[in-house]
C-alpha cells in the first residue's frame, strides 16, 4: 500500500521538529491556570471532533477522490468501533462537546447507525453530527435518526442532475434529494447542504440554491473550493472566492446577517427576506482569520488524530490503542496533542478530504 504523505512517519517528526524549533512549545503547565486539558497553545479550547469512519466512498468526486480505489487503507487498519468508543469517552472526559461523522463517506461503513447509537449511549458526546453524500440517506434516515444524529449536513455540489452525474462521476442527484426530503418527512426540523463552486461547472447556480432556502429550513453554505490532491491541477482556473459569491447573493435581495449560534462552525451566514433558511459562504482560501477561531481536531479511519487539516502533526492512536499501554495513557496522549495544534495552517499540501475527512 502506498502510504499516504500525510501518514508518513518521516514527514510528521520532521513536522514536530520544526514545530518546536519555531515555536517553544508551551507544556501543559504553562497554560492558563485552570484551562481545560482540551486547550491547545494559543488558548484556543477544542470541544469538537471530526471523525472520519472510513475512508471509502461510493462517489468519485472529481476535485476529492482518485477515479480507483488503491490509496485506501487496508480493512484492519480501520479503528473499530470499539476502539472509537473508547476515544469518544476519553475525549469527552476532557471536555469534548461535539463529534461530526464524516469520512470518504460514512454511510458505506458497516453497521455505521449501531456505532452512532454506541457513541451516543457509551462515550456521552453531547451533540452528534452527520456530514454525508445523502447517496444512501432515505434508506438509513429512520435509523441515524434513532441513533441520536441531531444535525445532518449533505453535500450537494450541483441541482442539476446532469452535471450531479458528471462531478460525481456517476452519482444520482434524485437518490439525495430524497434523503432530503426523508428527513423533513421524519421531522427533522432543518439541515445544511454544502457545496463547492467551481468556476465553469457550477458557478451559475447561486440563485438555484438561495431558492432552496425559501422553500424549507436548509441552509446553504457554499465552501470554496481548496487545493487538495484531486484539484491541484485546476484550483486556480476553478477557484471561486467567497466574495464573488457574497455579491451574487446580494444581487438577489436585501441579506440580513445571521448571529453564529453555539456550535455553528466557520460559516458566515445570511437570511434572503422572509426565508426560512440561510445562505453563506465558508472561505478556508480567502478569509485571513479562519484559524483565530479553530475550536476542532480531526481522528482519521486509521487513527491518525489531525490537529490541522492543513498540517503534518498528528498523534497516532491506533498504535496508543493497540499497543502496550497503562491506565491514563490515552487521555495523557489525548491532552499532550493539544500542544501540536499550530498557530494557523501551514498551506495547502497534497492530501485528499477522503483520507482524512473533509
Ligand atoms: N462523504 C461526505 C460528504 O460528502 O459530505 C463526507 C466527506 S467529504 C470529503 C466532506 C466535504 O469535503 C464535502 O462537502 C466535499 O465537497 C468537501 N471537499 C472535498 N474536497 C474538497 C476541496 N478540494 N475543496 C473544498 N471542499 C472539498
Amino acid at each position: 500500500m502506498t502510504r499516504l504523505p500525510l501518514l508518513d512517519r518521516a514527514r510528521y517528526e520532521r513536522a514536530l521538529r520544526m514545530a518546536s524549533a519555531a515555536r517553544p512549545a508551551k507544556g501543559p503547565a504553562e497554560r492558563a491556570a485552570g484551562a481545560p486539558p482540551l486547550t491547545d497553545r494559543f488558548g484556543r479550547r477544542i470541544t469538537y471532533l471530526r471523525l472520519s469512519v472510513t475512508d471509502r466512498c461510493n462517489l468519485r468526486c472529481e476535485y476529492c477522490a482518485p477515479v480507483s480505489s488503491g490509496a485506501f487503507a487496508p480493512k484492519p487498519d480501520i479503528l473499530l468501533d470499539d476502539e472509537i468508543v473508547e476515544v469518544l469517552s476519553t475525549l469527552v472526559g476532557l471536555g469534548l462537546e461535539k463529534v461530526r461523522f464524516t469520512g470518504g463517506e460514512p454511510l458505506v461503513r458497516p453497521g455505521f447507525a449501531r456505532l452512532v447509537r454506541r457513541v451516543r449511549d457509551e462515550a456521552r458526546v453531547p451533540l452528534l453530527c452527520l456530514s454525508t453524500n445523502g447517496i444512501q440517506l432515505e434508506e438509513q434516515a429512520e435509523d441515524l435518526l434513532a441513533a441520536g444524529i441531531e444535525r445532518f449536513n449533505v453535500s450537494i455540489d450541483t441541482l442539476d442532475p446532469e452535471r450531479f452525474r458528471a462531478v460525481t462521476r456517476g452519482g444520482d442527484l434524485s437518490r439525495v434529494l430524497r434523503g432530503i426530503d426523508r428527513l423533513f418527512a421524519l421531522g427533522v426540523p432543518k439541515l445544511k447542504v454544502n457545496a463547492v463552486l467551481m468556476r465553469g461547472v457550477n458557478d451559475d447556480e447561486v440563485e438555484a440554491f438561495a431558492r432552496l432556502t425559501l422553500e424549507r429550513p436548509i441552509s446553504v453554505r457554499f465552501i470554496e473550493l481548496m487545493p487538495l490532491a484531486h484539484c491541484g491541477e485546476v484550483h486556480d482556473e476553478r477557484y471561486v472566492p467567497s466574495q464573488v459569491v457574497l455579491s451574487a447573493l446580494a444581487r438577489l435581495g436585501p441579506l440580513e446577517p445571521v448571529e453564529r449560534a453555539l456550535h455553528d462552525g466557520p460559516a458566515v451566514c445570511y437570511r434572503l427576506p422572509g426565508a426560512p433558511g440561510t445562505i453563506g459562504v465558508i472561505s478556508p482560501v480567502s478569509e485571513a482569520s479562519f484559524c483565530d477561531r479553530c475550536n476542532r481536531v480531526r481522528l482519521s479511519a486509521t487513527g491518525e488524530l489531525k490537529l490541522c487539516l492543513f498540517g503534518d502533526e498528528y498523534v497516532d492512536l491506533r498504535e496508543i490503542l493497540r499497543g502496550e499501554r497503562a491506565p491514563g495513557d490515552l487521555e495523557a496522549a489525548l491532552a499532550r496533542a493539544m500542544d501540536l495544534k499550530p498557530e494557523k495552517m501551514a498551506g495547502f499540501s497534497g492530501f485528499t478530504m477522503m483520507a482524512i475527512g473533509g
